[in-house]
């Protein structure tokens, strides 16, 4: 079976670390919101050593912070840089509908800030993850078992090559 991995965009590629900042991506100064320290680089290997083309974005968002995070992939020349495809692009407006998105494309591994949004992949056999708050992660407890915790993206590269 084709190995594919999906990707969250806000929380992962995006650095939260940003909110409350003047470079927050809420703010008109979006484009200067910085990526998580690592990510680009990372997917660039996971490209090269596993998923070659069969890397995905998979977001929830509304229809303003689509366009703000296509332009942020843009600014940040993302799709250069990691190779990913700049088809491999999805969007959908509700926490839930990441799963049928996932069935769809067959992915076999995501990596995700919010364990509620992993609770709802029940077709991906690999689940990881990222940088979660505490609270989010003992409001949706119950899917713990599922998943792998990773911290950043030293640790995804770890686990997944
Ligand atoms: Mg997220």
């Amino acid at each position: 079976m084709r190995e594919r991995l999906g990707v969250d965009i806000g929380g992962v590629l995006i650095d939260r670390i940003n909110d409350d900042t003047d470079t927050s991506f809420y703010s008109d100064n979006y484009l200067k919101t910085t990526a998580v320290p690592g990510a680009f680089d990372a997917l660039r290997q996971l490209s090269e050593r596993r998923f070659g083309s069969q890397i995905h974005l998979v977001s929830k968002c509304g229809p303003r912070v689509e366009q703000k995070s296509r332009e942020w992939l843009d600014h940040h020349d993302f799709f250069r840089k990691t190779r990913v495809d700049p088809m491999n692009i999805h969007f959908c407006r509700q926490r839930q509908e990441k799963a049928p998105i996932c069935e769809t494309l067959g992915l076999t591994h995501f990596i995700d800030d919010r364990l509620e949004v992993l609770g709802y992949l029940k077709s991906v056999p690999n689940l990881y993850l990222f940088h979660p708050t505490s609270g989010e992660v003992e409001k949706h407890a119950q899917h713990l078992d599922r998943v792998d915790r990773v911290e950043s993206w030293d640790d995804v590269l770890a686990a997944l090559t």
